[in-house]
């Protein structure tokens, strides 16, 4: 039985390991979040905003060629169609009904890519809220287009100049300011990682993805559940969303796709569960790749939303459990993943949702089974990564 226990740990991981000056912020959290997420009023504002302005629910699109290629029946699930081009937002909306609801004025948040930033201020300007975003400043170089954009959408974004100025140390600035601004100020995090209650918060705000599946796929084929459902995992919440009604149905295989980078054994990866031992990552225990001293090993992927050296709890448990299947794509066959899927169905991937396409040639499946593939993100943002690599 997947489910998270009332201290926020699923099996051995979770938790909420923070500095006691976190302690009011991540209570009143805690506290609240269940009851104003269950509230009728948060139920059609959050349902209204998803279908009128994300553009819910997303479609379920049988992948005729992808299937009949790989020989089993595929169906992607289109989340590269929400509003801002990627989950990311179904995560947001929500946040922000509920930042409004605890009389929060103003908002922070952490980004590597900026896709989450983006998100972030996309409901900031939404609900006319004050937005700050912290950003590595090596990213802020690296992701241009993005800083414009949030800067446009009327966000300050400000550079972490720590360590390796990169996501890990823009979640250290962002935690840091909350701690300094806990009565006005609410933290969105992005991804279902960090301290007890945000990775159940994020993923019961991402359910909505494999909700509709159900409902999708009962329409289409007369059964809710599939045989697989394959999604990438960078923090892991558009996996978690894909899986979530699914964790307690054992007839359904629930695949997830970690960034082997440049190879797994190259020192240059993202593959936590495979390389990770467990550790502590912005305030929650789980899998970390780390040295053996304990100091956070610098990751590696193409796919910036993968780039990431830990796991949500949840993830670090599915794979412990052995109830979800770890499957590790590294940088080459991504891309050529992200470009079959473009001849194949006129649809550019995000490089991260490519990972999860790529697993169809790494994993064992029968031609009789039924298939979802959660297609996280669409590929505009990645247009210069695709240039680059160049060999399409
Ligand atoms: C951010 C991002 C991811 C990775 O984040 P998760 O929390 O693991 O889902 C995956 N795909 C896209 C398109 C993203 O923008």
């Amino acid at each position: 039985m997947i489910k998270v226990d009332e201290n926020g740990f699923y099996g051995q991981f979770g938790g909420a390991y923070i500095p006691e000056m976190l302690y009011p912020n991540i209570e009143e959290l805690r506290e609240n979040y269940e009851l104003i997420m269950e509230s009728p009023a948060f139920r059609e504002e959050f349902d209204s905003l998803l279908k009128d302005y994300v553009g819910r629910p997303t479609p379920l699109f049988l992948a005729k060629r992808l299937s009949e290629k790989y020989k089993a029946k595929i169906y992607l699930k289109r989340e590269d169609l929400c509003h801002t081009g990627a989950h990311k937002i179904n995560n947001t909306v929500g946040q922000i009904i509920l930042a409004k609801k605890l009389n929060k004025k103003r908002i922070i948040a952490e980004t590597g890519a900026g896709q989450h930033g983006v998100a972030t201020a996309t409901v900031c300007a939404l609900m006319g809220m004050e937005c700050t975003v912290y950003m590595g400043a090596v990213d802020m170089e690296r992701q241009k287009p993005n800083v414009e954009r949030m800067r446009i959408l009327g966000a300050t974004v400000v550079p972490a100049n720590s360590g390796s100025k990169t996501l890990k140390d823009a979640t250290n600035e962002a935690m840091r300011q909350w701690i300094n601004n806990p009565v006005d100020t609410h933290y969105i995090i992005g991804s279902v990682v960090g301290p007890h209650p945000y990775p159940e918060m994020v993923a019961r705000f991402q359910s909505v993805i494999s909700a509709e599946m159900k409902a999708q796929l009962k329409e289409k084929e007369g059964r809710e559940n599939p045989d697989l459902v394959i999604a990438c995992v960078g923090g892991g919440s558009n996996a978690a969303g894909a899986f979530y009604h699914y964790y307690n149905e054992p007839s359904v295989r629930l695949i997830a796709v970690e960034a082997a980078g440049l190879g797994v054994s190259s020192g240059k990866s993202a593959a936590t569960t495979l390389l990770g031992k467990p550790g502590i990552l912005h305030g929650s225990k789980t899998l970390l790749m780390q040295t053996e001293d304990g100091q956070v090993v610098e990751p590696h992927s193409i796919s910036a939303g993968l780039d990431y050296p830990g796991i949500g709890p949840v993830h670090a448990h599915l794979f412990e459990s052995g109830r979800g299947e770890f499957v590790a794509v590294e940088d080459e066959h991504a891309m050529q993943a992200g470009i079959e899927v473009s001849r194949l169905e006129g649809i550019i991937p995000a490089i991260e949702s490519a990972h999860a396409f790529s697993a169809l040639n790494q994993i064992q499946y029968e031609p009789t089974d039924v298939i979802i593939i959660n297609l996280s993100g669409r590929g505009d943002k990645d247009l210069d990564t695709y240039i680059k690599w160049g060999n399409y």
